[in-house]
């Protein structure tokens, strides 16, 4: 039997027909559309489910289960899209919509980011483990829970928010409305911010810094650019990680204390960096976590299964 990993974004839905193994057979997408109905981009998923079969030569009969990756509130319990931000779905029953339109039988939805952390725990860099969290640095801080095998979002299906914990007081205004959220302080869009102000600062100072050439050269302030002008032995690049890197460990650490997981997996933008990434962040986490030391220690990896994360995670959510 097969399984089908829907990825449901703002721009494209991707999806994939999956094999016993969790590997991806096949990939196809198209576009959401985000203006039309909630009818019409359920039945694009249908048909892209059809289309995944057909690019393989298999029927719908033969796959197993059909999951479903939705940002905002996906109630995996009941099946039906509470909220989605950019998307029209209010308090939709996505998954009774798919399962009359493709026949199968099981069909499950959760949110995106802990659809892409079971990915992680099932098939990637947490595969093996009961307890893990995984968190994106990307144009926001995602983060998805698993506890005792199963995804952890509380009561309502809108926790694990853990990129709006927040970790300084007063601090930076959040895209939630909140201020100081760990997301403005350790998402790319922060990365980039941080290299902006510190371009201006240099600027306004006249000191001598390899930014401003390297966003010449690409055309825009990204998040490696600070880690680029790091690696050319640029002080104001250094400064600039070493700020970031501790604001991310603090998470990472307050991450460690309440959750103790078997393994802290990073993905997004950021994590591109690679185990550098880890190695800057863990001597911090060592020595600031409860226990450090004294009990077994959470491991901080990157994570393995990239874009792909959802499209597995969702295909192995009805397992
Ligand atoms: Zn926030």
């Amino acid at each position: 039997m097969y399984r089908i990993g829907i990825d449901l974004g703002g721009t494209n839905i991707a999806g994939g027909l999956v094999g016993d193994d969790f590997k991806i057979i096949t990939k196809a997408s198209t576009p959401t559309g985000a203006s039309r109905s909630s009818e019409e981009i359920a039945a694009d998923i249908a048909s892209l489910c059809r289309r995944l079969c057909g690019m393989s030569g298999i029927g719908l009969s033969d796959i197993c289960a059909i999951g479903i990756a939705a940002p905002g509130i996906a109630e995996s319990a009941t099946g039906i899209v509470r909220y989605s931000c950019n998307l029209p779905f209010r308090n939709f029953p996505i998954a009774d919509v798919i399962r009359e339109a493709t026949g199968v039988e099981n069909v499950s939805i959760e949110n995106d980011a802990n659809a892409a952390a079971w990915g992680e725990a099932v098939a990637g860099a947490a595969k093996g483990t009961h307890n893990s969290v995984m968190i994106t640095l990307g144009t926001g801080v995602g983060g998805g829970i698993i506890i005792d095998d199963k995804i952890y979002s509380g009561f309502n299906s809108a926790g694990a928010e853990l990129g709006h914990m927040v970790i300084e007081y007063g601090g930076k205004r959040c895209s939630c409305g909140r201020r100081g959220c760990w997301e403005a302080y350790s998402s790319a869009t922060a990365v980039v911010g941080m290299t902006r102000d510190k371009l201006a600062e240099c600027d306004r100072d006249g000191r001598k810094t390899v930014l401003g050439e390297l966003i010449l050269k690409k055309g825009k302030i990204s998040g490696v650019t600070a880690f680029d002008a790091m690696r050319l032995g640029d002080p104001a690049g250094k400064e600039i990680v070493d700020t970031y890197i501790g604001y991310l460990a603090c998470g990472l650490t307050n991450i460690v204390n309440i959750f103790q997981p078997e393994v802290i997996s990073l993905g997004g933008g950021v994590s591109n960096e690679g185990q550098s990434l880890v190695d800057a962040v863990l001597p911090i986490i060592r020595s600031e976590q409860y226990g450090g030391g004294i009990v077994a220690q959470t491991e901080i990896r990157i994570a393995e299964l990239g874009n792909d994360a959802g499209i597995i995670g969702a295909s192995a959510l009805g397992i």
